[in-house]
């Protein structure tokens, strides 16, 4: 019984030297593209501390208006936690454009002056908003992931802190959509 242990150790062994060179090679490509996505990621929180003073200011409803502000401040948050990710693991945040993010506020602005003497504007605002955020929403979903995968345990908290506040806000935006924007675009 314990010559069988032995030899069943000796032969895991071999083939977990194996796995493990396996696995350095794929920890390493997985830091490569956490890197990348970091960087992606971070370019667009930059991109929406720009834009959603401007949603704010468009917002009819006062609710709506508070709700964008108060997410501009956690956004400033997000990208310093990203900052602080990247120095955790010695590492720089790339320069990058995140060419997905700037899709969804040019779509967003364009939508925002054709609804601009609308009823419905906050329904289209609420619902540029929230592409924004399930977009926010997989790319920390992931970002944990990998982080955790790696071991990486002080990423994956400060990634899923920022996880946690995209999602409330995405349920606050469909709360406020349901609760008055809709209805107002409806009976107008
Ligand atoms: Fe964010
Ligand atoms: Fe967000």
């Amino acid at each position: 019984m314990i010559k069988r242990t032995s030899k069943a150790n000796k032969g895991r062994g071999s083939l977990e030297s194996g796995m493990e060179d396996q696995s350095s090679n794929m920890n390493n490509d997985l830091h490569q593209l956490f890197l990348e996505e970091l960087a992606d990621i971070y370019n667009a929180e930059q991109q929406l501390t720009k834009a959603l003073p401007k949603m704010a200011k468009a917002a009819e409803s006062d609710e709506l208006r508070s709700g964008f502000e108060q997410h501009l401040e956690e956004t400033r948050e997000h990208a310093s936690r990203l900052e602080q990710i990247a120095e955790q693991l010695g590492e720089s945040i790339k320069r990058k454009t995140c060419q997905a993010m700037k899709g969804l506020i040019e779509e967003g602005e364009d939508i925002m002056k054709e609804e601009k003497d609308s009823s419905a504007l906050d329904a289209a605002l609420i619902a540029a908003a929230q592409k924004v955020e399930h977009y926010e929403i997989a790319t920390y979903g992931t970002l944990a992931t990998w982080a955790e995968q790696m071991g990486h345990s002080q990423a994956v908290e400060l990634l899923r802190e920022t996880l946690q506040e995209e999602k409330a806000t995405d349920e606050k935006l469909t709360q406020l959509a349901e609760s008055t924007a809709n209805q107002k675009a409806q009976s107008e």
